[in-house]
């Protein structure tokens, strides 16, 4: 007996059937001795339906409005599983992210958590309540609402779990654990038993949207014991832990990630500091930057190319055109058709060939590699979109499979 905090995703609760599964799935953690708070998402689509809405009205709609619309489809269902649970008969109180306490800074979009202010949420747990909370949602030092970015919910548990000590927090979803990579693309992933906070942090950031990125870091930071598990059964989940309890695989999972955008400065002047102008201005801007090649070219002129988050590409090419007279290049291409494939583990650092290994799978299915990045823990390349899935299960059968 102890605090649970439970992470409903979008499809754990997209009809009334759902929302009724879940709500005995809490009100048993509950009835078991333990006080329940959880965090849930929108129903099924409804956050990109949301989007949809907006954009018609106006594709250039301010991200505090955006926010004000997005944050609504968490309200729907807070107080649908809040009244499922009372037709079980448990006590139970729904609360928006303000009214839990969420105080996040003012980056409409992509909010962060600055802390979350527990009053209210002990003294509802005191009542022995159990406590259903928006995710994906807080407020920010104007007393406007902000959200965390696409898949914040999983953040908010997390945070939820952190600032009240929880003892575990377990994130529902529609798979039953985190995978080698993603079973929707590849047929022989399989399930991790556990995986350490840092490979997890990597895998997220780097496309595996079964987990938000921030939500793992936070898991670390704070040492929230987190597992990932089915809201559809009751198989045993993933475990993301610290790395000396995890079992030893020098590649632990490949990820694709389609947000990405790649531009090519062509015929720049070989010269020092063109590099240090480009980047300079795109970093001046907010502007992140992944992968990066410099080549040589023609006629003591280079090619510099790299690629930013899709969403980044229309203003990285605005700032490139403002600042022409600096950057002097005689052509600038981009394309959005390119995805990165990545592999991750911890296991790489000590280890030679893997990359010699990842590109040999490549190779064996005649994809092309058009960019690449190593670190200590991943290796990611950059190609062509229409590959990106058949890339994903050739690494993955060549690393993963016995
Ligand atoms: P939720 O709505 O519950 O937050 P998401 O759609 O955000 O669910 O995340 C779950 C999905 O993540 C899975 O259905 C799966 O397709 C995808 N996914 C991507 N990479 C992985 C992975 N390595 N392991 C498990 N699932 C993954
Ligand atoms: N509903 C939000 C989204 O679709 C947050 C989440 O599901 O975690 O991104
Ligand atoms: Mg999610």
């Amino acid at each position: 007996m102890g605090l649970v905090v439970q992470k409903y995703g979008g499809t754990s609760v997209k009809d009334a059937e759902r929302v009724m599964n879940v709500a005995k799935r809490i009100t048993d953690t509950y009835k078991a001795g333990n006080d329940v708070v959880v965090a849930v998402s929108a129903q099924g689509d409804t956050t990109d339906d949301l989007i949809a809405k907006g954009m018609e009205i106006n594709p250039n709609a301010s991200k505090r409005e955006m926010d004000m619309l997005l944050a609504t489809g968490e309200q729907i269902s807070i107080s649908l599983l809040a009244m499922a649970i009372e037709k079980i008969g448990c006590p139970v109180v729904s609360l928006t992210g303000w009214q839990a306490g969420f105080k996040t800074d003012t980056h409409y979009g992509a909010a962060r958590i600055k802390r979350i202010d527990t009053e209210r949420l002990r003294s509802e747990l005191d009542k022995r309540k159990i406590v259903i909370v928006a995710g994906f949602q807080g407020l920010n030092k104007y007393d406007d609402i902000t959200t965390l970015g696409r898949g914040g919910s999983d953040t908010s548990a997390v945070a939820l779990a952190a600032a009240l000590h929880a003892d575990v927090c377990e994130i529902y979803t529609d798979v039953d654990g985190v995978y080698t990579t993603d079973p929707r693309i590849c047929k022989t992933a399989y399930k991790l038993d556990d995986i350490s906070y840092d490979e997890m942090l990597e895998l997220a950031s780097l496309g595996a949207n079964v987990l938000h990125n921030r939500s793992v870091e936070m898991a670390k930071k704070y040492r929230v014991k987190l597992s990932v598990r089915s809201s559809l059964n009751n198989n045993e989940g993933t475990y993301v832990k610290e790395v000396d309890q995890v079992e030893k695989m020098v590649v632990r999972g490949v990820t694709r990630d389609n947000d990405v955008a790649r531009i090519a400065l062509c015929g720049v002047e070989n010269t020092p500091g063109k590099a240090f102008a480009i980047f300079r201005i795109l970093a001046k801007y907010g502007i992140c930057v992944d992968l990066i090649i410099q080549s040589i070219g023609n006629n003591d002129k280079k090619d510099i190319s790299f690629t930013v988050k899709e969403d980044d590409l229309e203003k990285t090419l605005a700032l490139l055109e403002e600042n022409a007279s600096i950057i002097k290049c005689n052509e600038v291409k981009w394309t959005k058709d390119v995805s990165k494939v990545s592999i991750v583990g911890a296991g790489m650092v000590n280890n030679s060939g893997v990359a010699a290994t990842m590109f040999e799978a490549l190779y064996d299915a005649h994809i092309n590699i058009n960019m690449i990045a190593t670190s200590e823990i991943k290796i990611s390349v950059l190609v062509d979109r229409k590959d990106a899935e058949r890339a994903v299960v050739a690494i993955h059968d060549k690393f993963l499979l016995d």
